[in-house]
């Protein structure tokens, strides 16, 4: 039979497998059909997992003709970002310096996508070691956007938008270290959910800013969200910030009203309009909120012109560090023509780190070094530690933030990429929650020219139920997830 994987959801999938309406062989063909027909021009995926999918979608179909317990996400096609392990699946975080690598191990969130029944389509492309906003970094060259094949999907997990816009997956895991989730979701008209800081697991994902770092969910409906938050969520022994505090139902709240829920608008995210017609979708779904009975605040957090450079001095210091492993002797392709110690270290490093990563790693050796280390880490520390209270403060006096996403729809590819600085400011409105801990999600709300244009919602630290109830009732007032993009 024929399936129309744009029109389901994770639930409505659920449903029909449940109901024998296809099988999950069906389901999961389906949506390699599609890859091959369209991913020559999406180019979301960097490796297909096909045999074992397949494998596995018809475990899923026995066990549902034989009436056996399902696990919550059992026959579900996810795509997972190449920065997130995956055990005998190459993962190569779209680095040549990683080409050649199949991990030993699982992801803690591969491990639990496995044990809830997902199946794990492939690895989907993204910025070179996630360090970038349109996935141009990538070594093995762009994704494009399903919604204009001219356009980066977003980035760094612009491969996990792109996939799960263009109909490959029901679901895609990302990361989200800077906005790497949040921005392309809204590239592509899809909810991207970045967590607290420690309420998913990281470990197996390939360390970018260890401090915040955090693994993302992409999804086409809110809640499809809170199913695999909740899924996802949770201690683990294996990473040391993972956060042991329970793991409510995040869907039992998701129908109550907004009445009582009081959202901040900071007024330096409003402040530089860049592109009216964007802005007027956020201040459209503004006033959806407030319809929907929400108190609209007035709220201000001054020290918000100060993320980029704060992130953007905290990002290449940790990035540095970390990249430090790839030598060609711990980790990483080794170069064939180095004859000594020196030459395997600059060879090895030289060749196959790509400009992005290179750049990142001397501007974080620098801010990192004796004599500019308070200059420029510690400083930045200290510009962190201020938004972070301020942040805290306002969400004491209200539930959500809500903020642009982008200051634009998404960008032609070419447009910035030889521009390090426009593209660091493609973050202006992400590195907030990321340098603060919270989560966030952005929210489909409207286009503009045809192109996705999408809505931030913020909350305090641990409260995910509060930003899937909000963006529940706006997606239930609104439904632009309803739109696909046509290839
Ligand atoms: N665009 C940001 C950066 O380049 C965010 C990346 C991310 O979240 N992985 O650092």
């Amino acid at each position: 039979m024929r399936i129309d994987i744009q029109e389901l959801s994770i639930a409505s999938a659920k449903h029909a497998l449940a109901n024998q309406e296809f099988s999950c062989v069906d389901l999961v063909s389906a949506c390699f059909d599609r890859i091959r027909k369209h991913d020559k021009d999406v180019h979301a995926f960097l490796s297909l997992n096909e045999e074992q999918a397949l494998e596995q979608a018809e475990a899923v179909d026995r066990k549902i003709k034989n009436k056996e317990p399902l696990g919550a996400l059992a026959g579900i096609p996810v795509a997972v970002k190449d920065v997130i392990a995956t055990k005998g699946i190459p993962t190569t975080a779209a680095s040549k310096i990683l080409e050649r690598y199949v991990p030993p191990y699982d992801a803690t969130v591969v491990e639990r996508l496995k044990e809830a029944g997902a199946i794990i389509m492939g690895k989907v492309n993204c910025d070179e070691f996630a360090h970038g906003a349109s996935t141009e970094n990538s070594a093995f060259g762009p994704s494009r956007n399903p919604w204009d094949l001219s356009r980066s999907p977003g980035g760094s997990s612009g491969g996990s938008s792109a996939a799960l816009a263009a109909g490959f997956c029901l679901a895609a895991l990302g990361t989200d270290t800077g906005g790497s989730t949040r921005q392309p979701a809204g590239w592509c008209n899809l909810y991207g959910l970045r967590p607290t800081y420690g309420r998913i697991s990281r470990y197996g994902l390939f360390s970018m800013t260890s401090s915040t770092d955090t693994p993302g969910i992409f999804a086409k409906t809110t809640e499809d969200t809170a199913l695999l938050l909740l899924v996802l969520a949770g201690h683990d022994l294996l990473d040391a910030t993972s956060l042991p505090s329970e793991v409510p139902d995040y869907r039992s709240k998701l129908n109550e009203p907004l009445k009582g829920i009081a959202i901040g608008l900071p007024k330096e995210f409003f402040e530089d309009v860049s592109d009216p017609k964007s802005a007027e979708v956020v201040s459209q779904a503004i006033g959806q909120f407030e319809k929907l009975g929400a108190e609209i605040k007035h709220v201000s957090l001054p020290h918000t012109k100060y993320g980029v450079a704060a992130y953007y001095i905290i990002t290449p210091s940790e990035v540095s560090s970390n990249l430090g492993r790839f030598d060609g002797i711990r980790y990483g392709h080794r170069s064939d023509t180095a004859n000594t110690l020196m030459e395997v270290y600059a060879k090895t490093r030289g060749e196959n780190f790509g400009p992005e990563a290179k750049r990142r790693i001397m501007l974080g050796t620098y801010a990192l070094s004796s004599g500019y280390y308070d200059a420029y880490y510690q400083k930045a520390q200290k510009v962190r530690t201020i938004i972070a209270d301020e942040v805290k403060k306002v969400l004491n006096e209200v539930d959500l933030i809500l903020t642009p996403v982008s200051p634009h729809p998404a960008i032609k590819l070419g447009e910035k990429a030889d521009d390090p600085l426009a593209m660091y400011l493609e973050d202006i409105y992400m590195s907030t929650a990321a340098l603060a801990g919270i989560p966030g999600i952005s929210i489909p709300a409207g286009f503009v020219g045809g192109l996705p244009v999408g809505v931030q919602l913020m909350a305090k630290q641990l409260d995910e139920a509060t930003l899937l109830r909000a963006a529940h009732q706006y997606e239930k007032a609104t439904g632009w997830t309803m739109q696909h993009a046509k290839l």
